[in-house]
């Protein structure tokens, strides 16, 4: 079973970023409304999360720790319905394999808090009284100490943490309600705080993409039988030589697909000069029973149910809003 979650943890967990994915969604998926993700040398040291979610009790904090056990989900239908960021229930287990894992929880409403400590390997988990907040606390420290083969793959310190930011930006998009903290050896990177009224959404947009791209963006909603396509996209006039702000969101959910990137590089064909790129920050909403994300480990592909119906409403909804 060691064996096995090492293996899993070579596709969940490719590099510190993958681990921030996979630990915040998990924050996410719990209802916080405040998420702090503390860094030291790029992950490679340490990666912190703390949340205020709904927390873990004493009995399932083992479990959580276990591969294929999910809270998410529990029947096929739920499968084919997800609502939830995670449902895997591989990545904690995943994580844990290849690192020193200390994950601490407080159920709200409960007065105690527990933490169990796993160290690069499997079940030997240790569960023992602790002291603190209301939700969880993960630390994820000295990444790959046992994979020195993944270990060498790491880049600079710089390099990883750029990485980290990404995520952290993308779910920020993806969650107005939320206030996120980022932290780098000690220093706050970023402080983004929750936003509960959409006036405040550009803001937002703004402190995460720049002011130039809100300032030169076209906000748009289309609302399609099947699908609800809404965001902002750059003004053709506005452009990029860097495919830096370009994010696509399926029901809140982050993700980089062919189909939905290949249509919205339609909606701006020749409205852009050569070697150009297009920025946007577009949302998508669709029945969760129509779009599979179980289609990689990382969730970052998708498969609809009509593929070519929703590349074509993208297509067209981008279009006619820059057009
Ligand atoms: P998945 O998210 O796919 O269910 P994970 O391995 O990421 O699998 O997490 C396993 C379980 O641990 C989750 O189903 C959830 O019950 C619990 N869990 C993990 N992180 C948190 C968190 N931050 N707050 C509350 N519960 C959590
Ligand atoms: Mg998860």
């Amino acid at each position: 079973n060691r064996l096995a979650n090492q293996i899993a943890a070579g596709e969940v967990v490719e590099r510190p970023a993958s681990v921030v994915k996979e630990l915040v969604e998990n924050c996410i998926d719990a209802g916080a409304s405040r998420i702090e993700v503390d860094i030291e040398r790029g992950g490679a040291r340490l990666i912190r999360i703390i949340d205020n979610g709904c927390g873990i009790n004493k009995a399932d904090l083992m479990l959580a720790l276990t591969r294929h056990a999910t809270s998410k989900i529990s029947t096929t239908e739920d499968l084919a319905n997800i609502r939830s960021l995670g449902f895997r229930g591989e990545a904690l287990a995943s994580i844990s394999a290849v690192s020193r894992l200390t994950l601490t929880s407080r159920q709200h409403g409960s007065e105690q808090a527990w933490q169990a400590i796993a160290q690069g390997r499997d079940m030997a988990v240790e569960i023992l009284p602790a002291a603190a907040a209301p939700g969880t606390r993960i630390e994820v420290a000295d990444l790959f100490f046992n994979t020195p083969a993944r270990q060498k793959f790491l880049r600079t310190e710089k390099t990883e943490f750029n990485h980290i930011e990404e995520v952290v930006k993308s779910h920020a998009l993806a969650n107005f309600q939320i206030a996120f903290m980022l932290k780098h050896n000690l220093k706050v990177i970023k402080r983004i705080p929750a936003c509960g009224e959409p006036s405040q959404q550009a803001l937002r947009i703004a402190a995460i993409c720049g002011k130039p791209f809100i300032d030169n963006a076209i906000r748009f909603s289309c609302q399609h039988d099947v699908l609800m396509v809404e965001g902002w996209i750059g003004r053709p006039g506005y452009h990029r030589s860097e495919s830096d702000i370009q994010y696509v969101f399926i029901n809140r959910r982050p993700v980089k697909d062919k189909t939905l990137n290949h249509a919205i590089r339609q909606a701006y064909e020749g409205l852009l000069p050569a070697g150009r790129m297009a920025t946007y920050v577009i949302y998508l909403t669709v029945d969760p029973a129509q779009v599979d994300v179980n289609v990689h480990p990382t969730k970052h592909e998708v498969r609809f149910s009509e593929q070519r119906l929703v590349h074509d409403l993208l297509a067209k909804s981008v279009r006619d809003a820059l057009v």
